[in-house]
C-alpha cells in the first residue's frame, strides 16, 4: 500500500523536487541556471585527467549564449521569460555549468552576493563534483546556509568504478561517498544533491537498486537522474562512431529508473526523470532524448501500469551510524 508521503505528490508516482520546494518555500520556486566558471579540473589535465567523455564544449551549460551575458543580465532575462510564462515569482538561482568550486572564493561571493541580492532570489544552488570540496567551500557554504537556502549538487554520476572509468570521470565511488559524508556531517543545514547517469555499458540492475540504498544510508537531500547520451564533439561520439558504445533504449532507460525509484526513500526529492539535450543541434543519439515531457511521460506511465511508486521497497533501515562514521564500510 502506498506511504501517507503520496499524500502531497502532484504526481502519485514520486516526490518530485517541485513538490519539495513547494513545501519548503511555500509556492513553486524555479531555478535559473548561470554560468559563472568556464573551467573544471578535468578540462585543466590536473592529475592526468581528461574531459568526461559525455561532456560538450560548454561544460553542461542549459543556455550557450550565458557565456556572453553578465550574472546579472542571466539571473533578470531568464526571470522575466519564466516569470512571464509560469507566473513563477520565487526562484533559486543554479550555478550550473563546469565546476562551481573550482575559482577564488572571494570571486565566488561576488557572485553568490549578486544572485541573493535579488528579492525573488530565495536560495543559490551550487554544482561541483566530489573531488573539487576545499575547506574554505564548506565554510563559505555554512556561513551563507545561515542567511539563504543553500544546496550544493555533485555529479556523483555512479558509485562504481568500471562506469566513471568509462566516463573519465577521474574520480571514484569512494572518493564520491567521501565528499558525501563530509557535507552532511560539516553543513548540516545545506541540502545535498547527487547526480546519476544511468545507461553506460555493463551496468547491472543490482548496481541501481544498491546506489538507491547507499542514497537512503547516506541521507542525500536529492538526486538527479540523467540517461547517457552521445553530443557532438565529445569524447562519447567517437567510441559511438567506432561502435564502442550503444545507447539504451528508452523503455530500458524507463525500467531503470523505476527500479531506482522503486528502492529510493520516498522522503528525498527527484529531479527531473532523463536528460534532454539543450543544444538540439548537438544531439547525436539516443534520437528519443529530444522529446523531454515524453521521456518522464513513459515512466509515469508505466508506474502506473504496474502500480508501483517512489519507496514501494524501500525498507527503511536502523542505519544511520554509516552516515558518521567513516570507519564504516557501506558495502556496493
Ligand atoms: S562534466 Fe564537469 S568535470 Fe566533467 S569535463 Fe564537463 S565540466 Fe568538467
Amino acid at each position: 500500500m502506498q506511504t501517507d508521503f503520496s499524500a502531497n505528490w502532484a504526481e502519485p508516482q514520486y516526490f518530485s523536487i517541485g513538490d519539495y520546494y513547494r513545501q519548503r518555500f511555500g509556492e513553486k520556486t524555479y531555478k535559473i541556471p548561470v554560468s559563472i566558471a568556464d573551467d573544471c579540473p578535468n578540462r585543466r589535465g590536473l592529475n592526468q585527467m581528461e574531459t568526461c567523455i559525455f561532456c560538450d564544449e560548454y561544460g553542461s551549460a542549459a543556455n550557450v549564449d550565458s557565456f556572453e551575458k553578465s550574472l546579472s543580465e542571466q539571473i533578470e532575462e531568464y526571470k522575466s521569460h519564466i516569470g512571464k510564462k509560469y507566473n513563477a515569482r520565487q526562484f533559486l538561482v543554479y550555478f550550473q555549468s563546469y565546476t562551481n568550486t573550482f575559482m577564488g572564493i572571494k570571486k565566488l561571493r561576488e557572485f553568490f552576493d549578486l544572485a541573493l541580492s535579488y528579492p525573488f532570489v530565495k536560495g543559490i544552488v551550487i554544482g561541483t563534483r566530489p573531488d573539487c570540496i576545499s575547506k574554505a567551500n564548506i565554510d563559505m557554504w555554512n556561513e551563507y546556509a545561515e542567511k539563504t537556502y543553500v544546496s550544493v549538487e555533485l555529479g556523483v554520476q555512479s558509485f562504481y568504478d568500471e562506469p566513471l572509468e568509462f566516463l573519465k570521470r577521474g574520480h571514484n565511488g569512494a572518493k564520491s561517498i567521501q565528499a558525501i559524508r563530509r557535507i552532511k556531517n560539516d553543513c548540516p543545514k545545506v541540502d545535498l544533491g547527487i547526480h546519476f547517469i544511468f545507461g553506460c555499458p555493463g551496468e547491472s540492475s543490482q548496481q541501481i537498486i544498491r546506489s538507491a540504498e547507499l542514497c537512503n544510508e547516506l541521507q542525500v537531500d536529492n538526486v538527479k537522474v540523467h540517461n547517457l547520451h552521445v553530443l557532438r564533439n565529445t569524447g562519447l561520439e567517437k567510441i559511438y562512431q567506432e561502435g564502442g558504445f550503444k545507447p539504451i533504449e528508452l523503455e530500458e532507460f524507463a525500467e531503470i529508473t523505476i527500479l531506482f525509484l522503486e528502492h529510493l526513500s520516498p522522503e528525498i526529492p527527484v529531479h527531473r526523470l532523463g536528460a534532454v539535450a539543450s543544444r538540439w543541434e548537438e544531439l547525436i543519439a539516443p534520437d528519443w532524448t529530444r522529446r523531454k515531457m515524453h521521456i518522464r511521460q513513459t515512466i509515469l506511465d508505466m508506474m502506473k501500469q504496474s502500480s508501483t511508486y517512489q519507496g514501494r521497497l524501500y525498507k527503511a533501515q536502523p542505519q544511520l551510524l554509516a552516515l558518521h562514521n567513516p570507519r564504516i564500510n557501506l558495502s556496493l
